[in-house]
């Protein structure tokens, strides 16, 4: 699984009776870490400002922190649906981490509530997707690197923008009683596939239903360009990364985990043209 920042790759791996998450530098194809892990398999979760890596296996989540190699959190699946209402069987569904404070974010389908918790001190707070205006089916949403705030798409449509604070701060849902958090902003559009925040958080880059890529403003949530790919993107299972440097934007997007195609523009304050080369197609 690639880092946000393009950096590097982590795998969970296991040799003989040794697991481990190995975090592999992309540019000297080094071994940059070795985390001890207790299995060699489970999924791999990034945060969003490449800082934090979590594996998620054996009814837990285990969190690193890269810049130490030490253990950030361990989470019990079954403690972070204790705020769950309904049945005991609940179970987190997809999980995020945001960066900067080290803030852990899971969905659960069966109740359909978003959780946000700051590892740091056990903090909880909530939200239904139905007062996030979020498609719960489809969970299109992405922390911003410094973990302020995430981006989803809308139920109807079209991306709003949200505050971290005012989810983290509406506590246990069986005493809250503050209103539902409003988005800092909202546009109309297509259904969005996929969304991301630019690494240096000036851009929201998603990508439609129409296959269309749309890069806003994250600040105000204006459109600033709407780019159709020439006949590439024809699966519907697209992964979407953005690579963004000083004055290239790069975007990459993974089709059925196998073709990986790499837009890029030149960004002038407010022009964008298309660098050289303008994509590059890997099969892998
Ligand atoms: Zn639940």
């Amino acid at each position: 699984m690639p880092s946000p920042d393009g950096k590097f790759v982590a795998a969970a791996v296991a040799v003989d009776d040794h697991a481990a998450v190995e975090i592999w530098n992309i540019r000297d194809q080094r071994l940059e870490f070795t985390l001890g892990a207790e299995s060699g398999t489970g999924d791999i979760i990034w945060s969003s400002n490449s800082t934090y890596v979590g594996q998620r296996s054996g009814g837990r989540v285990r969190l690193w922190d890269l810049g130490t190699g030490a253990v950030k959190g361990d989470l019990r699946l079954t403690n972070m649906v204790r705020y769950c209402s309904g049945d005991d069987d609940h179970h987190p569904d997809t999980i995020w981490i945001a960066g900067g404070d080290c803030r852990v974010a899971w969905a659960c389908d069966d109740c359909g509530k978003l959780f946000i918790c700051d590892v740091e001190n056990g903090t909880i707070g909530w939200s239904d997707f139905n007062d996030l205006d979020v498609s719960s089916d489809t969970k299109v949403i992405a922390f911003a690197p410094d973990g302020s705030y995430f981006v989803s798409n809308r139920a109807a449509g079209g991306m709003g923008r949200w505050d971290v604070t005012d989810v983290l701060t509406r506590g246990h849902p069986e005493t809250a009683t503050s209103i539902p958090p409003s988005p800092l902003w909202s546009t109309d559009g297509p259904m969005l596939t996929s969304i991301a925040v630019s690494f240096d958080q000036k851009w929201i880059v998603g990508f439609d239903v129409t296959k269309e890529i749309l890069i806003l403003n994250a600040q105000t949530g204006s459109y600033l360009y709407r780019i159709l790919p020439d006949g590439i993107v024809e699966s519907d299972s697209i992964k979407l990364h953005i690579i963004p440097s000083p004055d290239i934007l790069r975007i990459s997007m993974m089709e059925d985990d196998r073709k990986c195609t790499i837009y890029s523009w030149r960004v002038l304050d407010a022009e964008i043209t298309p660098a050289m080369p303008k994509s590059v197609t890997l099969d892998i």
